[in-house]
């Protein structure tokens, strides 16, 4: 996660890349701002949205008395900001700050809602061989992505955080909620699954609050609720990880989660190469051999958590991955020569995705 206050003046305005990130095409694009809305029908999309967690969060609902959902937006986006005070990296007055300072002395009892993160990223690391693995921090911070100037780390600097990542050395207890840490160099990075965990709670906040039909988007972490007006599904876009078009292709999507990590959202280019955030743990370097992999499932903290392995897998291994996995599917792009990348769609979405007729010339799909 990113501070708002580090991330303002970064790239672009927040407002435009949001704008670009949040790939979403409702029928009737919502726009962001408080109580934005369109269409001239009764039942139509209104959207709230908000700066967190270093992005931008926006809910949108298909409704036909956008006052009445107002309190539930609120408190949707409420949880965005409870979700960052107990797990941002980036302040020292979190609750994964305090954890990384205390759970090496003694073990330590945490917050229920980071337990929840907690158990599913050492499932993930499990599960994903230790591609997924949240002590990575160290090296997180040595390539600058957790503050300061992004960098190329030395050598020697890689070996030395290296020698501290590995979620083996972590021990969480769940029936008393208690953390610790083997060694003191230990520290955690939730970065990688949080925002998911956030769209989840959220739009729980919101079914629960008799919201039937709404759309929860963190910087391309959505679940997608019912459907808008006249439409299936909610038509998500995929990014151009290349920016030549905005979407290379569209998936419906209703009653179920999406979410796409991407190396264009945070790198360090030097010497002509661009190095992104996503570090493969058993090398300390950045993930090279795909540069985007979305992720559908039924629920948003399994796609963002997978999100970042597939990306570490690269491309034989993610699909293979993913097609093990029954709850996750899987959209991957790998580059190619002579300006041409391929687009890895898996079997189970099929149907559901449609390319760009803009993309053709320079997107080959191909299923798995
Ligand atoms: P995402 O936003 O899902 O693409 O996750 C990227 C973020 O996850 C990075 O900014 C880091 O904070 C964190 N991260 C990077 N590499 C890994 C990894 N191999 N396992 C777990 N988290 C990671
Ligand atoms: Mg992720």
């Amino acid at each position: 996660m990113r501070d708002p206050a580090v991330n303002r003046g970064r790239v672009r305005p927040i407002v435009a890349r949001a704008m670009i990130l949040l790939c979403v095409l409702p029928v009737g694009v919502a726009l962001a701002g408080s109580g934005a809305s369109t269409g001239a029908t009764a039942r139509r999309t209104v959207s709230w949205a908000a700066r967190t967690m270093g992005t931008y969060v926006r809910v949108t609902v298909a409704t036909d008395d956008s006052a009445a959902m107002s309190p539930e937006a609120d408190r949707a986006l409420a949880v965005f900001r409870r979700v960052d005070s107990l797990m941002s990296n980036w302040t020292a007055t979190s609750e994964v700050a305090r954890i990384n300072r205390e759970a090496a002395g003694a073990p330590t009892r945490i917050e229920p809602e980071v337990g929840v993160v907690l158990e599913a990223s050492l499932r993930l690391w499990r599960e994903s061989r230790g591609a997924f693995d949240i002590t990575v921090e160290p090296l997180v911070r040595a390539w600058g992505f957790l503050g300061g100037p992004r960098r190329v780390p030395s050598d020697d600097e890689i070996r030395a955080a290296l020698a501290r990542v590995g979620a083996q050395r972590i021990h969480y207890d769940p029936p008393t909620r208690t953390l610790r840490f083997d060694d003191p160099g230990v520290r955690i990075d939730l970065g990688g699954i949080a925002k998911g965990y956030a769209v989840d709670v959220a739009a729980e906040s919101l079914k629960v609050h008799g919201v039937s039909d709404a759309l929860v988007d963190l910087s391309g972490n959505m679940v997608a609720l019912g459907r808008p007006p006249g439409a299936g599904g909610w038509r998500i876009g995929i990014r151009d990880p290349r920016d030549r078009i905005p979407y290379l292709a569209r998936l419906a999507i209703t009653g179920q989660a999406i979410s796409t990590s991407g190396q264009y959202e945070q790198f360090v280019a030097r010497d002509g190469r661009s190095y992104g955030h996503i570090i493969d743990p058993r090398t300390g370097r950045p993930s090279e051999g795909l540069i985007s992999v979305t992720v559908v499932s039924p629920s948003a903290m399994e796609c963002d958590g997978w999100d970042t392995p597939l990306f570490v897998m690269g491309p034989v291994e993610a699909r293979r991955k993913a097609r093990q996995l029954d709850h996750v599917a899987g959209v991957l792009i790998e580059p190619g020569a002579g300006g041409v990348d391929t687009m890895w769609v898996e079997e189970t979405l099929r149907d559901r995705l449609v390319l760009e007729p803009a993309a053709r010339s320079f997107i080959r799909v191909r299923y798995f």
